[in-house]
């Protein structure tokens, strides 16, 4: 296991921290080709369960119209 030598600074910590909230914050969105709804690239559109042009996934429609 690696051992560090040295106990990092408080400002090293905190600047990494918030170089991932950064990150978290402008998450890539990209839109669905089906319905255009906003969605992560490479993942299932959670409106309506479309993915590579072809429904994958059935979404529960009754959430949806209360
Ligand atoms: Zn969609």
């Amino acid at each position: 296991m690696a051992v560090q030598k040295r106990r990092q600074s408080s400002a090293r910590r905190d600047s990494r921290r918030a170089q991932w909230m950064a990150s978290v914050k402008h998450a890539t969105v990209g839109s669905c080709p089906n319905c255009g709804e906003p969605k992560a690239p490479h993942r299932v559109c959670m409106k309506c369960g479309w993915y590579n042009g072809q429904k994958v996934v059935e979404v529960a429609e009754a959430k949806e119209a209360e």
